[in-house]
């Protein structure tokens, strides 16, 4: 216990094994001190800021076929939209006046997609809102990348979902992991605040890959750091393996309450990252546990994302045209 609370103290560098050590520990108290350090560290360098950022899915079309992924290519069963620029706009607005601060404008890897109408959509956002625009829309050329740029987005989220390369190849059957690490530097080279995450609760998923995902977040120098839970979609070939499996399995993990290892990873990375902006994301909603924001605000997150395109909603805009 002593080597331990020599470790829950905040220092300018957590070896692997130190991260390791505190992604293990099971001792309440122990866990309470990691929390405790992280909103520390969370008010220190950012003070009670809470960001607030609203995610408009504008496209859930994919060319790609990720094993996890609800709108992957192969996926029959999911009824596929594409906003309009009007709409987008018509929510970024919204947005604005309900106390967004930023927008994040999402979608898959669209063969549709259209850059100059991207572009343009930025540079309206950017021109009649204070909002920023933060993008996630898969892997792009580097050319694509400074176009969007110099259209006025701020940030670009691109998350590496695990550090594992072997894991990473198995779970993405057309992307490679060399090629997500070379977008996310040439990304950051372009003058973008840059954003990664990882999924939690993968098969085969360990402490020391998850180790590796937080060093690699602190070696990238990533601005926004989404860490959600895997979420057993229907209908996806992951999701049939973890129903075979009888529920969370990450067997190397050893135990599994995905709420609270979320949290700790959450709080560790705060530890280890300090400044980064760290979302409370719309999936967490999707784990049944009451007042998950609240309780990440006071272990590590900063930021709040939150969903802005519903089913319902999109039925509302269309209704309206
Ligand atoms: S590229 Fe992204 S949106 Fe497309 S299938 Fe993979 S995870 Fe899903």
């Amino acid at each position: 216990m002593n080597e331990l609370s020599e470790l829950i103290k905040e220092k300018s560098y957590y070896t692997k094994q130190d991260i390791v050590a505190l992604l293990k520990v099971t001792d309440k108290k122990a866990i309470s001190d990691i929390y405790d350090l992280a909103h520390h560290i969370n008010k220190k360098n950012l003070g009670d800021n809470v960001l607030k950022c609203g995610v408009i899915e504008f496209s859930n079309y994919c060319n790609k076929n990720c094993l996890y992924c609800r709108i992957r290519r192969s996926n029959e069963k999911v009824t596929r939209f594409r906003l309009t620029q009007k709409e987008i706009l018509k929510l970024t607005y919204k947005a604005e006046k309900t106390g967004y601060s930023s927008v994040l404008l999402q979608s898959g890897d669209d063969c549709e997609f259209n850059l100059e109408s991207i572009a343009d959509t930025i540079t309206q956002i950017k021109k009649s809102t204070k909002l920023s625009v933060i993008l996630s829309m898969a892997e792009k050329t580097e050319l694509e990348y400074k176009v969007l740029k110099d259209a006025g987005a701020d940030s670009y989220i691109l998350k590496h979902e695990t550090s594992d390369p072997i894991l990473y190849r198995q779970l993405h059957p057309d992307l490679k992991y060399s090629n997500r690490i070379k977008c996310l530097r040439v990304i950051k080279q372009l003058g973008y605040d840059i954003g990664s995450g990882i999924l939690v609760g993968l098969p085969g998923q360990t402490f020391e890959s998850i180790a590796n995902d937080i060093l690699l977040f602190k070696e990238l120098d990533i601005d926004i750091i989404d860490i959600g839970p895997y979420l057993p979609y229907p209908d996806t070939p992951l999701a049939r393996k973890f129903q075979q499996a009888g529920g969370y399995f990450a067997p190397a993990i050893g135990y599994f309450d995905v709420n609270e290892v979320i949290f700790k990873i959450i709080a560790i990375t705060r530890i280890v990252t300090g400044k980064s902006l760290i979302p409370f994301t719309p999936n967490f909603n999707a784990i049944n546990f009451e007042n998950g924001k609240e309780i990440s605000l006071k272990r590590g997150a900063n930021m709040i994302l939150e969903d802005l395109v519903s089913h319902k909603y999109l039925h509302f805009l269309r209704s309206q045209v």
